[in-house]
């Protein structure tokens, strides 16, 4: 019974996007990228209980970095050092995945695990300067890609 639901919930990865499972941009917990990591900022962030943190730049829905809490380690509150200088640093890369994208297409890409476990889930992408932007709509996880697998009916 319960290996009759995961295959099926397997199989239904090719049926659903990620716009159907994705945490929206309004519930996603998010810093933007002229803030600075002080003492509030870090209690936030530990708070959270969130391993990875999109960045944001003016708008919510332009997201342009990640941070993840382990990034945090070597910081000292006292410093308030600039998201801006630790997202530099650390510079990891963002998965960019359209609304549209089927949760299979999703699961693939997440088990490469060369992008790490977190897309940014976008309606529309444009180029502007020569430089691409996307209108963020919510974010996905592996996890809610392997809640729709092992989720019974
Ligand atoms: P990990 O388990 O690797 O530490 P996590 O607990 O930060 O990661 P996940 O387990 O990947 O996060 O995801 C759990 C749920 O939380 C998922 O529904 C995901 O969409 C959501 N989530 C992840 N990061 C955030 C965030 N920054 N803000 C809001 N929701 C988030
Ligand atoms: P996250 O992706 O949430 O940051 P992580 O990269 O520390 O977590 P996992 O992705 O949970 O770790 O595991 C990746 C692999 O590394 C697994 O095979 C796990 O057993 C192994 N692993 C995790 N932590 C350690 C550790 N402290 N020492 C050795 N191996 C570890």
């Amino acid at each position: 019974k319960q290996e009759v639901d995961i295959i099926s919930g397997a199989l239904e990865l090719s049926t659903k996007s990620a716009k159907e499972v994705m945490t929206p941009i309004e519930d996603t917990f998010m810093l933007p990228l002229d803030g600075r990591l002080d003492f509030e900022t870090i209690s936030n962030i530990v708070r959270s209980g969130y391993s990875r943190i999109p960045i944001y730049d003016g708008s919510r829905s332009n997201i342009v970095s990640l941070l993840f809490t382990k990034d945090l380690a070597i910081l000292d509150p006292d410093d308030r050092t600039e998201i801006k200088t630790i997202v530099n640093f650390y510079n990891h890369e963002c998965l960019f995945v359209q609304e549209d994208t089927m949760l299979n297409n999703m699961f693939v890409v997440f088990k490469e695990g060369k992008m790490g476990h977190l897309g940014i889930v976008y309606s529309t992408e444009y180029i502007m300067n020569n430089q691409r932007y996307y209108d963020a709509t919510g974010i996905v996880t592996l996890e809610d890609v392997l809640e729709e697998v092992i989720k019974s009916e």
